[in-house]
């Protein structure tokens, strides 16, 4: 991830580090190679457009073209517009000790008393169903009690993967939690004729949450090929019928630029808390990565990072930055 990008943005600021003092020529010509760089790994045009416009002007200001060491000061700008542009506002504000990682705040916030209620949608192949089990894989290891619930009718295979995921993580995953499934595969004939079958299993599911005592019950719902009516109805019903604290989206970051546009609509249909960056660990370029903050205004909570249960990282934008930057 951020292989190419991460050169090139290392060989433009190279050669500023190396002058005394700096021009707005040479902060230009450093700018245009970051804008190339930017606009190959595939980020979204308005977001170089805005990017470069910023740090140029930051760059340009008296207190760096006069700075005793401008190269440093302009790695610097860089780096917290590059954090800014992966979500991290609030670390930046807050100071040092929020770049920090470990003291970063939980990717989703837990209700007390449970269930804490996540809803997860994308399209057909982001790799939800497998998110929604590397989610319960990660909560299991934090001591919780989990449920999934099988809202994806649409395909029958899909209800079979989830408890089978289900079982994988509750057998094989340490930890002092446990995860459960909640399926009612009988509904998968009714799904197409009878409206609303899913809406009913997730309501029955946070039913039986409730019972249970869950802590977080998470909802796998239906995707399509691409974004359409019939599909963000349903998760629009399913949102309405069981109110969830937060619904996250799936997005394949190998898909790039269709990725974001598809977040964009999910998020103006069903008004999204945050993106599920999968597949980071196949793509090379990070254009998805880079862009979905700033074209969505939602922030990227966790990463895939492979294909297995414990392949989940919380997304930490100024670790992102620090390794774009070397
Ligand atoms: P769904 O249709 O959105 O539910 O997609 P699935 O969960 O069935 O996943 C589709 C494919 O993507 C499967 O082969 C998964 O193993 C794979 N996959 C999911 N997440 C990741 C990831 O983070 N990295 C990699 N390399 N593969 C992933």
């Amino acid at each position: 991830m951020f292989g190419q990008l991460s050169e090139r943005f290392e060989s433009a600021l190279r050669r500023l580090s190396g002058e005394s003092h700096l021009s707005e020529a040479n902060v230009r010509e450093a700018m245009e190679d970051v804008r190339t760089a930017l606009l190959e790994a595939d980020v979204h045009y308005d977001v170089v457009a805005s990017f470069c416009e910023r740090v140029q002007q930051e760059a340009l200001g008296e207190a760096v073209l006069k700075a005793v060491k401008p190269g440093e000061q302009m790695i610097k700008i860089v780096n917290d517009e590059l954090v800014r542009l992966l979500g991290g506002d609030e670390a930046l504000e807050a100071g040092e000790e929020a770049v920090d990682p470990s003291q970063a705040p939980p990717p989703i916030m837990e209700v007390v008393p449970g269930p804490t209620v996540v809803m997860m949608s994308g399209l057909q192949g982001s790799g939800k169903t497998t998110t929604c089990g590397k989610l319960a894989a990660y909560y299991k290891k934090r001591g919780k009690k989990v449920l999934l619930a099988a809202a994806d009718l649409q395909r029958p295979a899909a209800v079979t993967q989830l408890r089978v995921l289900a079982d994988q993580v509750q057998n094989d995953v340490e930890g002092a939690g446990s995860v459960a499934c909640y399926a009612e595969p009988e509904k998968v004939a009714e799904y197409g004729k009878a409206v609303g079958a899913a809406v009913t299993v997730c309501k029955n599911a946070l039913a039986r949450a409730k019972r249970d005592e869950v802590d977080i019950l998470i909802l796998d719902t239906a995707g399509r090929l691409h974004v359409n009516a019939e599909l963000m109805g349903e998760l629009r019903q399913v949102a309405g019928a069981v109110t969830p604290h937060q619904i996250l989206l799936v997005i394949d970051a190998m898909t790039g630029q269709d990725a974001v546009n598809s977040a964009k609509a999910f998020d103006e249909q069903l008004e999204i808390d945050g993106v599920v960056l999968t597949k980071y660990d196949s793509d090379t370029r990070g254009g998805a990565a880079l862009s979905v903050r700033q074209v969505t205004g939602r922030p990227i909570k966790f990463v895939g990072v492979g294909e297995k249960l414990d392949a989940l990282e919380a997304f930490h934008p100024t670790r992102v930055a620090g390794r774009i930057l070397g």
